[in-house]
C-alpha cells in the first residue's frame, strides 16, 4: 500500500477510526437522530448499527454542539476554534450554514486524513461553497475563516508553530476540541498538548471526549478490540477515568476542571429531543446503553483572564 510508506500501522490504525466515527454518524444522521447535511459528502455509506450505538453518538454530538454554541454565543462569536483529530467532522459546516462560524476554525488531523478531507472538500461544491478565499493544496486547506491543517499532535513543538502560522490569535477566546482523539495518543504527550494550549491561550475552553474505565469487563473487551486492530489506547492508560481527566487539566495549567461520564451527560441533555430520539429505535436492553455509556466521558477546563465569563460549567 503505496500511502503508508513510512507510516507505523498502528497510525493506520488509528487513522481509520475515523471512518469508523463517520460511518456512526453517518448512519444515526440517517436514522433522524440529528441533521447534518453535509456528512453525506465526507462519508458516502450509510451501514446498519444498533440502536445503542446511535443512542451514543447522538449524546456525543449533541453534548458537544452544546458546549461549542454557548462559547459561541457567550464570545459573540468573536473567537477561534481549534478541533484536534478532527477526522471528517463536520461541525464546521455546520456551523456556517446557521452563519454561527467563529473568527477562525482550525482543524488538525494526520496528513493522510487532511488529504482525503481536502480532496472531499475541493471536489464537493457544497463543502466549497463555506470557505471564502480558499487555496487548497494536497494536505491542507487555507481559507479566510478555515484551516485544515496536516500536523501530528505528538510533535507539540511543530504543532504549536503550525498553528500559530495558521493565524490563530493569542489574545481571541479559543475554543480547543478533542473528540475521541486523546485516548490514541501516548499519556505523556497529551500533557505536552494540553500545557501548549494553556500557556498560550488564556482566555480558552478545552472540551475533550474519550473512553474511560478500560479496567472492568466492558472495558477489557473495548481495548481487546481496538488492540486487535492495530489501536492501542495509550492516552487511556495514563487517564482512565473521570477524576484523572480533571487531574490531567489541572496538572498542566488549566483551571475549574470538571468531567462526567456519558450516562450523566445523556441525563442532561434536553429533554424533549431525547424522548424524540428515544421513538426513533426500538431499544432491548438499556443496560447495555448505560454501560456503554459509563465507558466515555466528556470533560472540560476553561481559563478566562479577560474575564468574559464565556466558559463552561459543563452541559
Ligand atoms: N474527531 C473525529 C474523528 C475521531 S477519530 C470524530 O469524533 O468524529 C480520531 C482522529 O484522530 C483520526 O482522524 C486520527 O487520524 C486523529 N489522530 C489520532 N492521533 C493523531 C495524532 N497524533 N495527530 C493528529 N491526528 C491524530
Amino acid at each position: 500500500m503505496a500511502a503508508s510508506v513510512g507510516l507505523p500501522s498502528d497510525d493506520l490504525a488509528v487513522q481509520a477510526t475515523n471512518d469508523d466515527a463517520t460511518s456512526c454518524k453517518r448512519y444515526a444522521v440517517d436514522r433522524g437522530y440529528w441533521k447534518d447535511e453535509f456528512i453525506r459528502y465526507l462519508y458516502r455509506s450509510s451501514e446498519k448499527k444498533s440502536p445503542e450505538i446511535s443512542r451514543g453518538y447522538y449524546a456525543r454530538v449533541k453534548s458537544i454542539h452544546i458546549l461549542v454554541d454557548q462559547f459561541l454565543d457567550r464570545t459573540q462569536q468573536k473567537c477561534q476554534l481549534v478541533t484536534f483529530g478532527a477526522g471528517s467532522d463536520t461541525l464546521h459546516w455546520l456551523l456556517w450554514k446557521r452563519k454561527k462560524l467563529p473568527a477562525l476554525h482550525v482543524e488538525v488531523d494526520f496528513p493522510t486524513v487532511t488529504a482525503r478531507k481536502s480532496h472531499c472538500i475541493k471536489t464537493r461544491p457544497v463543502l466549497l461553497e463555506a470557505l471564502s478565499n480558499p487555496v487548497i493544496t494536497m494536505e491542507a486547506i487555507r481559507s479566510d475563516h478555515y484551516v485544515l491543517l496536516p500536523a501530528d499532535l505528538r510533535d507539540v513543538k511543530s504543532l504549536g508553530k503550525q498553528l500559530i502560522d495558521a493565524g490563530l490569535d493569542p489574545n481571541l477566546p479559543t475554543l480547543f476540541l478533542a473528540e475521541c482523539v486523546l485516548a490514541y495518543v501516548e499519556g505523556a504527550k497529551v500533557n505536552d498538548v494540553i500545557r501548549w494550549t494553556a500557556e498560550h491561550f488564556k482566555t480558552s475552553v478545552f472540551l475533550n471526549y474519550d473512553p474511560i474505565n478500560p479496567f472492568d469487563k466492558f472495558g477489557e473487551i473495548m481495548k481487546q478490540n481496538l488492540k486487535s486492530r492495530g489501536c492501542a489506547l495509550l492516552g487511556m492508560e495514563t487517564c482512565p477515568d473521570s477524576e484523572s481527566q480533571v487531574k490531567r487539566y489541572h496538572d498542566n495549567g488549566w483551571e475549574g476542571a470538571w468531567s462526567m461520564d456519558m450516562a450523566e451527560v445523556y441525563a442532561r441533555l434536553p429533554r424533549d429531543d431525547v424522548a424524540r430520539i428515544e421513538r426513533i429505535d426500538f431499544l432491548d436492553e438499556r443496560e447495555l446503553l448505560d454501560q456503554l455509556l459509563r465507558h466515555y466521558c466528556l470533560s472540560g477546563a476553561h481559563l478566562d483572564s479577560q474575564q468574559l465569563g464565556a466558559m463552561d460549567d459543563g452541559p
